[in-house]
Parts: structure tokens; C-alpha cells; sequence
């Protein structure tokens, strides 16, 4: 099989590179998978998506029930600053009865560390705990805060500068008529308990909780890490997107550089804001596995299809069109198997065309060859006389010289010349001379015939024959026999002294060798000629170097 039968891109009609049947297969498999994986796909992220957002409004769920959870500690604890900086300027007239007070209303309270009331100087006069008394809040912020503007303030993130506990605190002022501060009432919660109220607000699997306060700090957060309460929580730039929103949700990369889904929502009426979040693996780790798988099945069935495509296209298509090729390549010649055993229906018209093709191609041939043989006869006979011409005959004489030269035969010659021919002209005309010649040609073709001599017009009235195997005295008798017959046909020729037309004849012969030209026996048959012309017309003379060289006359 030839490899450009085989090979699209090379084949005989040369050109742009066809697409190869294989690769047409391949398209067909991707045209008919690709939509199939992506309506696949589409409908798997859909559904990765719809799972995030109900994470998301979980988280925010958590978020807002956590934030409510915190704003109620701190309502509570904003209602006992409230009722006690009301009385605040009265409660440090007795100090001793405002600590046992304090002491008593504290007993009650969960996650309320301490409860104190500090004069207008910021001095701690009367505590929930005594060891407090005489503690020194001038400088606190946010005690300067309650001192400065009225109704209650939530301190961002302390630590008790006495125990060394993380705090949050509420304070208020009391102010008389004049608006001069008289007391402020500071109850401080504690943050360890605030993370409890957080796990039981916010537990759910997966999910961390964090409360933050306005600067950033973490105040509680579950699950509980150590070191967590008190230190900046994240990088100030992920702060700041949150700082400004009351609620809502967003995805981001979490501490560990993991993607993160995140709610948040502000404590109401605090700067304080609370953060649930989950890993986007814990939410969509399954279905991202089952994409995974998905695409991957996909990919390996395509795979698998396009291997099952290329082997049968090459078993069922490229194969029988190969040797459908070589059939036809094949066909007409030894050893061309039929074409029909393919049994493939599609091929039939082709075949049928290329039966019917080659048959035209045969008939044209035919014709051809019949054409070519006419043409080849026409070019090599004389138009006149029907005998071999001049051309022809040189070819045949050269051909029948190596043979003879071969098989050590003689060869011989016999050149004849109409006598008086020019005369024969002049008197009956052209036209007659014409149908003279025709005659005498005739004569030579009956005589020749049969014989494997061949006689040709060698120009004018000159004619030659060729003697295959044959020597010297057959040809010279052959040449006598042509002599009579050309007096038989009894053309009158009133110029001639005979008065009728006749002929004179040379004849030689000789072993042809290849070292000497047939121009050798040519030139001794004309010189014979010439001499029987000389010697008085209408006669057979042999060549002179011919072993015994004959002359006959009338
Ligand atoms: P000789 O006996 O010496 O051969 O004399 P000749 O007149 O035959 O010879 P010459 O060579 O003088 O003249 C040959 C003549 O043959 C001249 C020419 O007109 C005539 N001839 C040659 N070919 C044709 C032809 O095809 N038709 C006719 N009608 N005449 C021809
Ligand atoms: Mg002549
Ligand atoms: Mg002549």
C-alpha cells in the first residue's frame, strides 16, 4: 500500500492538506461531549453555589443570634449603670453601705465582673469588691467618654490593670441641675463569660465565632483559643472592610490563607461586631470532590470513546479505503483482487464509476492505438504507389543489416529505374507518368508478395527491394523476373528505342559485418544501375565487386 494513498495530507491531488477521516471523528466525539460536560458542570456549580449561599445565610443566622446574645449582656449590664449613676452622688455619701449594695446586686448578675461608683475626680469610692476602692480611673478613656457625653458608654477591650483579667465596661455619669458630674457608676463584664454565652449562641460544626470590639481587638471567640482575647484580630486592612458594616456576608481567605465564608453583624448599638465563619472546604468540600470526580470521569469516558472512534474508524473506514485504493491502483492487472469482496455499499457507486471510466479509458485507447497504426502506416508508405517510402525503408534496411550481420546471411539489393522516363513525360504528360508508375508498382507488390522481400519507392521512378537472406544469384534472377514483368505491362513508349516502357536494374549482395555501413552496399547497388544504364537500358546487371558479377541482356 502506498503511503500516499494512505496519508490525506500528501495525497495525489497534492494542494491544501485534507482533514483525514480520523480527525473528523474526533470533532464529532468533542461536538457531542463538550455540551454534555459543560451542561454537567454548569448544573454541579449551580448547585456548589446555591450550597454556599445557604452557608452563607446560615453563618449570617449565626452571626445576628450571637450579636443579639452579646447586645442582651450588655443591656444588662447598660441597666445597672443606668439605675446606679441615678443615685450615684447619694451612694458615695456612705460609702460602706454602697459596697455592701454593690456587693449584694453583683451575687446576682452572671458575667458581671465588677460594679463600682467613682467620684467626679475619677477616684473608685465604693466597689462591689473591696480591694477596687481608691482605684484611680482619671485617665481611662472610657471613663472620660461617660464623664464627657451623657447616657451610658461601652469601653472598648481592658485588661484589669489589678488582676490582669480581660474586661469590657459600661459606665455612666450622674450629672446635677448645672450638668456637673456627681459620680459614675462603671460595671465591668467578664469576657471569659461572654465566650460561653457564645458557644452556646453560636455552636455549630465547622463554625468559628469571634467578637470583636471597635478597635479590632478580639474580646471572645468560639471555638476558644488561648491568646486570642486581647490581641488584634486579622490584619487592619480586613478590619477596615468590615468596620463599616452593620451586617452582611463575604468570602475571603481566612488566617491559614484558606478560603473563608464570613458573616457579620454589629451588636446593636455598639462599635462591637461579631464574625461567624467556615472554611469553603467544610461547606462545599463534598461537592467540589464530586465536580472533581465528575470532569474526571468525563474526561476519562471522551478518552476512551475517541481511542474506541480512531480504531474503528481505522478498522472500518481507513482500511477497506486503502485497499480500495490499491484496488483500483491494481486494477486490470495480474493478481487484482475483486473489488466487490469489500462488501462495503458505499463503495459501489465508486466502483461503478471506475468500471465505467475505465471502460471509455479502454474504447479511447483503442481508438488510439487504431489512429497511432493508421498515421504509422501513412508515414512510412509512398503516396503514389502504396509501396514502402524512402524513410521506411532506410529503417527496415539498417534493422535487416544487423540481423543479417548477426546470422552471417547475405543480404541483397535490387534497384530499378524507369527507362526514358523524363521523355515518357514530355510526351503523354505527368498524369500519365503517374499511372505508369502506379503500374509498375503494382507489379512490384504482387511480385514481392509473400516472398518477406520488401520493394519501396526509392524516389522519382526509382524503386528498391530489399532481399533478406538471400544471395547474389536469387536476387539476380529475382531482378530478371521484374524486368519482364515491367515489358508485360506493355506501356507504350513511342520515344523509347523499344517503343514500349521498360527498366534497367542493378543487383548487389553481400555478408553484412557491423564495422561497414549499409551506404557500402547501397553505393554498389547504384553503381550496377548506373552501369546497366550505361550498357544500354532494359537490363539486369550485378555489382562489380560481386564474385561473378552477371549481366543479362535482351
Ligand atoms: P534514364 O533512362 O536515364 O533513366 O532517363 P530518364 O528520363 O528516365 O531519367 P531522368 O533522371 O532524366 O528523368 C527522370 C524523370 O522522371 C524526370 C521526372 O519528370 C520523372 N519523374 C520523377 N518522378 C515522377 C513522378 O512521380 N511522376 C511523373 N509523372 N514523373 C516523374
Ligand atoms: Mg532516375
Ligand atoms: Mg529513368
Amino acid at each position: 500500500m502506498s503511503s500516499a494513498v494512505m496519508q490525506g495530507q500528501s495525497g495525489p491531488g497534492g494542494g491544501r492538506p485534507g482533514v483525514s477521516i480520523r480527525r473528523r471523528a474526533i470533532l464529532l466525539i468533542l461536538l457531542v461531549s463538550i455540551p454534555l460536560i459543560s451542561e454537567r458542570m454548569y448544573s454541579l456549580y449551580a448547585e456548589r453555589e446555591a450550597a454556599v449561599a445557604a452557608t452563607l445565610e446560615h453563618l449570617q443566622q449565626v452571626a445576628t443570634n450571637v450579636g443579639l446574645s452579646q447586645s442582651e449582656t450588655i443591656a444588662v449590664a447598660t441597666g445597672i449603670v443606668q439605675v446606679l449613676s441615678r443615685q450615684a452622688g447619694s451612694l458615695l455619701t456612705n460609702p460602706a453601705a454602697c459596697d455592701a449594695f454593690l456587693h449584694g446586686t453583683i451575687s446576682d448578675l452572671r458575667g458581671v465582673r465588677n460594679i463600682m461608683i467613682a467620684d467626679r475626680a475619677g477616684v473608685v469610692r465604693c466597689a462591689s469588691a473591696r480591694e477596687l476602692v481608691g482605684f484611680d480611673f482619671s485617665r481611662a478613656q472610657h471613663i472620660q467618654r461617660a464623664m464627657a457625653e451623657p447616657g451610658p458608654v461601652l469601653s472598648n477591650f481592658l485588661v484589669s490593670p489589678r488582676t490582669g483579667r480581660s474586661l469590657v465596661s459600661v459606665s455612666e455619669a450622674e450629672r446635677d441641675d448645672r450638668r456637673e458630674v456627681q459620680g459614675v457608676a462603671v460595671v465591668s463584664l467578664d469576657l471569659e463569660w461572654m465566650s460561653e454565652t457564645l458557644a452556646r449562641a453560636g455552636s455549630a460544626p465547622g463554625v468559628t465565632v469571634v467578637v470583636v470590639d471597635g478597635n479590632g481587638v478580639g474580646l471572645a471567640r468560639y471555638p476558644l483559643r488561648p491568646g486570642f482575647v486581647g490581641s488584634p484580630y486579622r490584619a487592619p486592612d480586613f478590619l477596615a472592610s468590615i468596620a463599616g458594616r452593620e451586617r452582611g456576608t463575604f468570602r475571603d481567605a481566612g488566617a491559614d490563607q484558606e478560603a473563608r465564608i464570613y458573616a457579620v453583624s454589629r451588636v446593636p448599638g455598639t462599635d462591637v461586631r461579631v464574625l461567624a465563619s467556615m472554611r469553603e472546604a467544610d461547606a462545599v468540600g463534598a461537592l467540589d470532590t464530586r465536580i472533581l470526580a465528575t470532569l474526571a470521569t468525563f474526561l476519562l469516558v471522551m478518552a476512551l470513546f475517541i481511542g474506541l472512534a480512531l480504531y474503528l474508524a481505522r478498522r472500518m473506514i481507513v482500511a477497506p479505503i486503502n485497499r480500495l485504493a490499491a484496488g483500483l491502483l491494481a486494477y486490470g492487472t495480474e493478481g487484482a483482487q475483486d473489488l466487490r469482496d469489500l462488501r462495503i455499499r458505499e463503495f459501489e457507486p465508486i466502483l461503478f464509476a471506475y468500471e465505467e471510466m475505465s471502460r471509455r479509458l479502454t474504447a479511447q485507447t483503442a481508438n488510439l492505438r487504431r489512429m497511432n497504426n493508421r498515421l504509422a502506416a501513412l508515414a512510412s508508405t509512398d503516396g503514389l504507389t502504396g509501396l514502402v517510402n524512402r524513410r521506411s525503408f532506410d529503417v527496415q534496411f539498417s534493422e535487416e543489416w544487423v540481423r543479417c550481420a548477426d546470422a552471417g546471411q547475405s543480404l541483397a539489393l535490387v534497384m530499378m529505374d524507369v527507362d526514358h522516363f523524363k521523355l515518357f513525360n514530355d510526351s503523354k504528360g505527368h498524369l500519365a507518368g503517374d499511372e505508369a508508375l502506379r503500374r509498375v508498382a503494382d507489379r512490384l507488390i504482387a511480385a514481392t508478395a509473400g516472398t518477406g522481400h520488401v520493394a519501396a519507392r526509392y524516389g522519382g521512378e526509382e524503386f528498391i527491394i530489399l532481399l533478406a537472406a538471400t544471395h547474389i544469384s536469387e536476387a539476380l534472377e529475382f531482378a530478371e523476373t521484374l524486368r519482364h514483368m515491367v515489358l508485360t505491362l506493355g506501356i507504350p513508349h513511342s520515344r523509347s528505342p523499344l517503343g514500349q516502357l521498360s527498366a534497367s536494374f542493378g543487383v548487389a549482395a553481400m555478408v553484412p559485418t557491423l564495422d561497414v555501413s549499409p551506404d557500402a552496399l547501397l553505393a554498389r547497388v547504384d553503381a550496377a544501375l548506373y552501369d546497366a544504364k550505361r550498357l544500354g537500358r532494359n537490363r539486369v546487371v550485378g555489382a562489380r565487386e560481386a564474385p561473378m558479377p552477371q549481366m543479362r541482356a535482351l
